[in-house]
């Protein structure tokens, strides 16, 4: 049977231990200049090297020519204590949680004492710090504060917090850490050489990212793999399956699907997930890193991602810009915060399926979403639409044609008789007062221009309606206003606001009502008016319209088309 792959490449001196740069320097510094404590403590998530490192220092310490950062390798001590060696009488090696009853300890300590065999040094390595009782902790630390001169502790934990305090405080403190994919990945591609075993591109990224950054882990996956290669060597798709994720074409069309709102396709996808034998989880958590993935492409800019997306191939980077153009930093960033959500939710549902189409459905929910990241992803969707020159709406110098057109589309008479096109728009003022009946749909699609001329009568009023105020009703003889909050409200009748709008009516549209103002929390975020004031503008008025209602009001347009299909 052959060498695990982690056994195999274990590291003997610590120029061999990969990514642990910040521990292993300054213990190499420490060990060439003599500087020799007699107890450390190295702390980390597990398989990252902490064991390893403990004998390496071993080996370290007790080579003939030591203490050294290069041991010689030819001493009995080095062949004894060289990675995989048979080991040596005076390097003891004990597993807390095993050893962590009183009577252990105190052999232990009573053994301590002792010269060692046939090195410098004996040394005590202790596993799984952490789990020392409090008895046998407390036997241990009498050698621990008075060691005698021959006798060195390596404590390795991957909980140091758990260490009692009184013997961490006696000891150097080395933390090892995870390894960064990087690091890793360089590592694996080495060994694969070194097994002479040819492995495909995108591979020995799934490997990395399986392994959450433990070197041993990570080796242990792909001996795995090697061990079932086959002449062709480890296949992207035997990795997949293998490693249980999704295969990357299913996600590039889930989220090809998610740019375009295409929602057949979309849970066309999720069908083929489910009936590849893949677990919605995975899909959804493996979708929920390449939200972020992306997210990080779109932030980058002209950039290079690769710098921070190692693990991704150039043509799969050229993709995923374009991803992330289509469906824009705040899609992106909405669409990564419904597949977050969601995955709380899926843990321990009973019917992961279902939530997984409803987070897919979510997605592609267009409005609706009064959050401040759904109102982006709709202004950026407008944009868009802009972009490509769809007429999201007339334009706010409104031409008499078209509102000839929006008037005669809602007015139940015949609209009243608009002057030359010709003419200033002040002289677009009909001449007299009508009376027809409006609908409510047909007066909204007038609002942007009565709000840009209030806009010109009086800027208070502006500023109270035109983010936070909407039609409501409309009969014969009065326009219901819904006005946001009683705040405003009442700073739109105290100011006699109503009179200004009913102005603007009688200019804009030529119908003269009453006015009235009622609260309609309802307002904020569904807006009808487009023109509120920007960024920067100075407002004459505390009931300033918030930023999230003036986002909104930049969305009228949309909430309008919307309409058109009621
Ligand atoms: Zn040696």
């Amino acid at each position: 049977m052959s060498l695990a792959l982690y056994r195999k490449y274990r590291p003997s001196t610590f120029s061999e231990v990969v990514g642990q740069e910040q521990v292993t320097e300054p213990l190499m510094n420490a060990l060439s200049n003599d500087r020799i404590h007699h107890a450390y403590l190295f702390s980390g998530p597990r398989g990252c090297g902490k064991t390893s490192s403990a004998r390496i220092m071993a080996r370290s310490l007790n080579c003939e020519k030591g203490p050294t950062p290069n041991p010689c390798g030819e001493c009995q001590s080095c062949r004894d204590l060289v990675a995989n060696g048979p080991g040596s009488l005076d390097v003891i090696e004990l597993d807390a949680a095993t050893h962590g009853l009183v009577d252990d300890a105190r052999d232990l300590r009573d053994k301590a004492f002792f010269a060692p065999v046939n090195s410098k040094y004996k040394i005590y390595i202790i596993d799984e710090a952490h789990q020392l009782g409090p008895g046998a902790a407390n036997a241990l630390l009498k050698v621990v504060e008075e060691p005698p001169p021959h006798v060195i502790f390596i404590f390795a934990t991957t909980e140091p917090d758990k260490l009692i305090s009184t013997i961490r405080s006696r000891t150097h403190h080395y933390p090892f850490r995870l390894v960064p994919p990087g690091v890793l990945g360089t590592l694996l591609d080495k060994n694969c050489k070194d097994e002479g075993v040819k492995v495909a591109k995108g591979v020995i990224p799934l490997v990395v990212r399986a392994s959450g950054g433990s070197v041993r882990d990570a080796q242990s996956i792909l001996g795995q793999l090697l061990a079932g290669a086959g002449k062709e060597g480890v296949t992207y798709e035997i990795a997949v399956q293998l490693l249980g994720y999704t295969d990357g074409a299913l996600l590039d069309d889930a989220i090809d699907a998610l740019a375009a709102r295409d929602g057949a396709t979309l849970f066309t996808t999720v069908d083929r997930v489910i009936e590849s034998g893949h677990d919605p989880r995975r899909f959804a958590s493996d979708l929920l890193e390449r939200l972020r993935d992306l997210m990080i492409v779109d932030a980058l800019g002209e950039t290079n991602p690769a710098a921070i997306l190692r693990e991704i191939p150039d043509d799969q980077l050229e993709r995923m810009r374009a991803q992330a153009k289509h469906i824009g930093s705040a899609g992106l960033s909405r669409s990564a915060d419904i597949a977050a959500e969601g995955l709380t939710q899926m843990r321990g549902a009973t019917a992961p399926r279902l939530m997984l189409e409803l987070i897919c459905a979510r997605m592609l929910l267009p409005i609706g979403d009064a959050s401040e990241s759904g109102m982006l992803s709709r202004i950026e969707r407008l944009e868009r639409a802009e972009s490509i020159s769809i007429p999201v709406r007339p334009a706010s110098a409104n031409t008499a044609e078209t509102k000839e057109k929006a008037v005669s589309a809602h007015v139940s008479e015949a609209a009243p008789k608009q002057p030359e096109k010709s003419t200033a728009p002040k002289a677009n003022k009909p001449s007299a007062p009508t009376n027809h009946t409006f609908d409510v749909s047909g007066l909204r699609r007038l609002w942007p221009d009565v709000i840009e001329d209030v806009k010109k009568k009086r800027r208070l009023t502006w500023s109270l309606l035109s983010a936070s105020a909407q039609i409501i009703a409309v009969d014969d003889k009065i326009i219901t206003i819904g006005i946001v909050n009683a705040g405003a409200r009442d700073s739109f009748l105290r100011s006699n606001s109503d009179e200004i709008l009913r102005q603007a009516f009688i200019d804009v549209v030529g119908i003269d009502r009453k006015i009235e103002a009622i609260i309609d929390p309802s307002v904020d975020g569904t807006p009808q008016a487009k023109g509120g004031p920007t960024k920067g503008e100075s407002l004459d008025d505390p009931q300033a319209p918030s930023g999230l209602s003036l986002l909104a009001s930049e969305l009228g347009a949309e909430v309008i088309k919307v309409e058109e299909h009621d």
